[in-house]
């Protein structure tokens, strides 16, 4: 069992520190917001005043955090995780951020005696609870095969894919598949009520068939009764939509689908459901189609 340094007790981070907790591990946290500590502390973890107090004695240091900023805020600032943290601990950053980040951060941390790697996850709020994520690994193997244990306290699916970086390749790749998903079937539950069928019992039928998915699977009553609830914002599905479109650039590749998808996401912030979860995408289809406030 090892002694962690959790920085990040969001809508993932908070189940995920506590499974780690549950499981044995020594759990200190920092966050900023602080009402995520009493459910960590009845865990068997504890909070921490600032970044330095959760990493000082840290052999592992995880963070989940939204975006490049604030990784790289906490882990490479004045007052952050390479500043406080013991020499040869190992940094898993499980937030998605763009895969030039990673990389960046993980040559810092080979500079400075660091062990880096990038592990974003995938299975949302509802994975996270559970303890079921898919993570995806980037960086040096014999690094992968240290961090088993907290792999398996927070997933059930972890595979190494490549060198630093090519974790967050892999999750840009999932959160196009992810939100092109929900494109889709927002336009399905559009298309079936115009037609006056029952979307529910439509979906129902459709996850039983090819169509069949986990977002399907966890989603399509929510969508249904129009609960928008977060779950995965369209803030965060938009920033990860620009990863996903730079990085197309980058490898000189034409992604239409996701060009699409990104619009169409971008139009959900535009119409102010930033705030709301993903499969609030619904809502944009609904009112491309004169069909909103249903
Ligand atoms: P969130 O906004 O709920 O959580 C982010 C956390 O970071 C908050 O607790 C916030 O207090 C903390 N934080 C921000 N800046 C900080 C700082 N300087 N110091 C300490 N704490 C700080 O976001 P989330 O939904 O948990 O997502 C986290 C990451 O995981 C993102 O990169 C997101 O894209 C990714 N992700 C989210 C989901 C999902 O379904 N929510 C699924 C897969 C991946």
């Amino acid at each position: 069992m090892s002694r962690i340094g959790f920085i990040g007790l969001g809508i993932m981070g908070s189940p995920m520190a506590s499974h780690l907790a549950k499981a044995g591990h020594e759990v200190l946290a920092h966050t900023l917001n602080t009402d995520a500590y009493p459910r960590l502390e009845a865990d068997g973890g504890k909070g921490a005043g600032s970044i330095e107090a959760a990493v000082k004695g840290a052999e592992i240091v995880i963070t989940m955090l939204p975006n490049h900023p604030q990784v790289e805020e906490v882990v490479l600032g004045g007052d952050g995780v390479f500043a406080h943290a013991p020499k040869d601990a190992l940094l898993i950053d499980f937030s998605t951020i763009r895969p030039e980040s990673s990389i960046a951060i993980a040559e810092a941390g080979a500079a400075a005696g660091f062990r880096v790697l990038d592990a974003p996850v995938s299975g949302g709020q509802g994975g996270a609870e559970e303890g079921v994520l898919s993570i995806m690994v980037g960086g040096d193997e014999a690094d992968f095969i240290a961090a088993t244990t907290i792999f398996e306290a927070v997933g059930k699916t972890f595979i190494h894919v490549g060198p630093h970086g090519a974790g967050q390749v892999v999750k840009a790749a999932n959160q196009l598949v992810v939100g092109g998903t929900y494109a889709l079937i927002a336009e399905a539950i559009v298309l079936m009520e115009a037609l006056g069928v029952d979307a529910g019992k439509g979906l129902d039928v459709l996850a039983g068939g090819l169509a069949g998915s986990t977002i399907l699977e966890r989603k399509r009553a929510s969508m249904v009764a129009r609960e928008f609830a977060p779950g995965f914002r369209i803030d965060l599905h938009h920033k990860d939509m620009g990863i996903i479109t730079d990085a197309a650039r980058q490898a000189d590749v034409s992604l239409p689908t996701a060009a699409l998808t990104a619009s169409l996401i971008a139009a959900g912030r535009a119409q102010g459901y930033g705030s709301l979860d993903h499969s609030a995408l619904l809502k944009v289809i609904e009112n491309l189609n004169g069909r909103g406030d249903k």
